[in-house]
């Protein structure tokens, strides 16, 4: 790891958050073969079901530009997570049969896909465990020991994407801030002072 030959204390910390694997398997069916209402969002599954998805997504219901009309829907179930990585690593025509299989005994769907994708996520899920909260202050405490390094991402605040977003834009700030706080080699102005002069310069007199 890169941060390992700058400061060992963030690496191990950083390498402390665990990181689940996980798939989504997308699928495509005609609406015609569709024996049920998907008129939701989708469902989760509870842990104590011991099903072999975690959850499932109308696509085409919460996003209905996604279909190019009417007669598809799209529907997306989870597999793998913390508890159930091995999952994922099993072929795709056997992912593929174990999904349909769930979907039919969890909410009645019988048709066939017409087109399916599967992704797999690898250690793509952080896992906020016991102790994350001591971590991220620690990893933040050698951010502060070293200017110019910045950790953004779903493993320390907040997994949704709004979260990443919003820690994003607060590194890129911070990350401006801090380049014009940096010294000209050749003069030892910082680049602030340089661009004021520049500026100065273009005034008329
Ligand atoms: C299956 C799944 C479904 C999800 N659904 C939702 C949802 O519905 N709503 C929601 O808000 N959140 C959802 N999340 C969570 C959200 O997507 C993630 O928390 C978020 O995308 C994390 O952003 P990130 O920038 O930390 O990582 P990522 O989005 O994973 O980005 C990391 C990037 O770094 C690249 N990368 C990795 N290693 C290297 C390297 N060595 N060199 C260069 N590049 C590298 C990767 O290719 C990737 O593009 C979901 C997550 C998963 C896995």
């Amino acid at each position: 790891m890169i941060i390992e030959e700058v400061d060992k204390t963030m690496a191990d910390n950083l390498a402390g958050i665990p990181q689940a694997t996980s798939a989504t398997v997308n699928l495509a069916f005609k609406r015609s073969d569709i024996n049920k209402s998907l008129e939701a969002f989708g469902f989760i599954v509870p842990i104590s079901e011991k099903r072999k998805i975690k959850a499932g997504t109308y696509s085409s219901t919460k996003w209905n530009y996604r279909t190019p009309s009417d007669d598809y829907v799209l529907i997306r179930a989870f597999v793998g997570g913390a508890r159930n990585q091995e999952l994922v690593f099993q072929d795709d025509d056997k992912m593929l049969e174990m999904v349909l299989a769930e979907l039919r005994d969890i909410i009645g769907l019988t048709a066939r896909p017409v087109m399916h994708k599967i992704y797999r996520w690898i250690k793509g899920m952080p896992q906020y465990t016991v102790g994350h909260l001591e971590r991220v202050a620690n990893i933040e405490a050698r951010v502060q020991a070293n200017p110019g390094i910045y950790v953004v991402g779903g493993s320390y605040k907040g997994v949704g994407v709004g979260d990443c977003i919003n820690v994003g834009f607060q590194a890129a700030g911070q990350a401006l801030d801090h380049v014009k706080t940096l010294k000209e080699p050749e003069t030892g102005e910082t680049k602030d002072k340089k661009k004021d002069k520049t500026k100065t310069k273009k005034e008329p007199a």
